[in-house]
């Protein structure tokens, strides 16, 4: 949508939205901001944004990233309001969108401040902040009524000669639990200044890293010992420091971790009409997804070949099949019999019998859902099985519409040629591979780190379009869950360390994440 013009050819203002993500999970975005990254024309977001959240940007948004790369200074902030001036004045639609709460250390004032100088609309919509957030995550309770009644957010973020503009006294008078944000780099600093102001080094204290995200660790310790803890453990930014007896109920409020799927990231590479399924069942086990389409389907419209196809339809054989070999081209076919305008009586009111054959379960659902049951579904999921199938159950001489993609499997002809039927395979859509640029950087830097466990395939071409977004990748890294044989030996032709699920299904995939990555829990639910 992009509203620099209205109908009558007016300039129309734009709007700048300044908005909250939350610390990481996708799951905490809130509903408001989740429609605006659906809704906006240009999203202006910085380093703190996870590749999870990212990757629910829709492929026409612009992106604009100010945050910090590697090795670069940041965008200065008069730049970032300059750049939410300027992307409002041309018309559009713009969200802002920061890690967690917009105003809690956001600059988000700033941002306010500018717009209002400069005149421009804006909404504000807060997010979770990671000093609530991280801790719940942790197992920690930023208030709990036997230990303390109140809680206090603090930057650790030093001035520019490296002093600390905090009032220990103060803070360790007010015997409430501390919550220090951007404080990795000031950490001796704080528990020295909070230890030289009175407070007992026996103190609970914790370092929350990467709070919310698979990848989230806490280092509990006290007062006196963080800092050498924290050390060992090597922390790194973005995390929090906690201060405060609330602090030791992590030990047995911790929760995150302990899910079936829990510190688990999973890249899953189906297009995204098909991936919520899957993406739920995951995130309800506790993982942490990151939906990455590695392929996305062209219609191929209008298309006349299916319109010529389906003219003829019943008049050359006593019997018609139609096979379909993936849910996404029942959808497309239906979607293209509409463009041409095609009845659907005239397909079942000839003479010849009309039957179907679905190459699974997920594609036989699909047909179902629109009224029809297969005649013909294979037991083992692939194209060749699916020839034979059908060859076995036609009539000889029956004509079979092959309605498919462009680059289908060969293996599905011959045994359909071999059974005397008279094959006809028509093209309804292209796949195209497609991984945004600013995703691709993240990804990759993720996959080096070895922080994504496992990348479910469910096609052939999921492979294909994910080989190809990321050729710089070690694929022999790479631990593929995959559907299906053909998917599995195209995994295994790259060099990618693969697991079959036993099933065609999304439920049997799911079980085979479990089986190899999932976290051990015994009879009684123990860990
Ligand atoms: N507006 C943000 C805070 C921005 S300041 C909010 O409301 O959360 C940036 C600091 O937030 C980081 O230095 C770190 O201390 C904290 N932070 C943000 N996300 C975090 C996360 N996922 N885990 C731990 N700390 C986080």
């Amino acid at each position: 949508m992009n509203n620099s013009k209205n109908i009558d050819g007016e300039e129309m203002k734009g709007k700048v939205w300044l908005a909250g993500a939350g610390p990481g999970d996708a799951g905490l975005l809130t509903i408001r901001t989740a429609e605006l990254m659906e809704e906006a024309d240009v999203i202006v977001y910085d380093a703190l944004l996870s590749a999870q959240i990212l990757s629910k940007i829709p492929e026409h948004t612009e992106t604009i990233f100010v945050g910090k790369h590697a090795g670069h200074h940041p965008v200065p902030q008069h730049e970032i309001n300059r750049i939410l001036v300027e992307e409002a004045k041309k018309g559009k639609h713009v969200l802002r969108l920061k890690g967690g709460d917009p105003f809690v250390f956001g600059r988000g004032g700033e941002e306010v401040e500018e717009l209002l100088k400069e005149d421009i609309s804006f909404e504000i919509i807060p997010g979770i902040t990671s000093s609530v957030a991280v801790p719940a995550y942790a197992g920690i309770p930023v208030t709990h009524r036997n230990y303390t009644s109140s809680f206090h957010v603090i930057t650790g973020h030093a001035r520019k000669d490296g002093k600390l503009e905090i009032d220990f006294q103060s803070l360790v008078s007010l015997n409430g639990t501390l919550v220090f944000l951007m404080s990795v780099s000031s950490m001796e600093m704080i528990l020295n200044g909070l230890m030289d102001a009175g407070m007992d080094p026996d103190t609970p204290a914790a370092v929350l890293e990467r709070g919310t995200t698979a990848k989230q660790r806490r280092i509990v310790a006290t007062v006196g010992t963080l800092k050498e803890e924290a050390e060992r453990s090597k922390v790194k930014t973005p995390a929090i420091i906690m201060v405060g007896q609330v602090c030791e109920l992590s030990e047995t409020f911790h929760w995150a971790e302990d899910r079936p799927l829990g510190g688990k990231q999973i890249l899953i590479t189906r297009p995204r009409q098909n991936s919520s399924v899957l993406s739920k069942q995951l995130r309800d086990l506790g993982a942490q997804v990151i939906e990455l389409p590695s392929i996305h389907t062209v219609s191929i419209s209008p298309n006349e070949r299916l319109r010529q196809a389906l003219e003829q339809f019943g008049t050359v054989s006593e019997e018609e099949w139609i096979v379909f070999t993936s849910p996404i081209g029942v959808t497309v076919f239906f979607e293209q019999l509409k463009e041409i305008g095609v009845d659907l009586r005239s397909i079942f009111c000839k003479k010849a019998i009309v039957k179907f054959a679905a190459i699974g379960s997920g594609t036989a659902a699909a047909l179902r859902s629109y009224g029809l049951i297969s005649d013909v579904v294979p037991e083992i999921y692939n194209a060749k099985e699916l020839g034979m199938s059908i060859a076995e159950k036609a009539l000889k001489g029956s004509h079979i519409l092959i309605v498919r993609a462009q680059t289908g499997s060969e293996e599905l002809l011959p045994p359909l040629e071999c059974a005397e039927l008279i094959v006809e395979d028509v093209p309804l859509y292209r796949t195209e591979y497609e991984v945004r640029s600013f995703l691709r950087h993240k990804i990759e830097k993720m996959f080096e780190k070895e922080e994504i466990d496992c990348v479910t395939f469910t096609s052939a071409s999921t492979v294909e379009g994910f080989v190809h977004s990321f050729e710089k990748l070690d694929l022999t890294k790479i631990h593929a869950i995959c559907i299906g044989e053909q998917t599995a030996n195209k995994a295994r032709d790259y060099g990618m360390d693969v697991k079959i699920s036993q099933k065609a299904t999304i439920e049997s995939l799911v079980e085979e994440v479990i089986q190899n990555y999932g976290n051990q829990v015994d009879a009684d639910g123990q860990k």
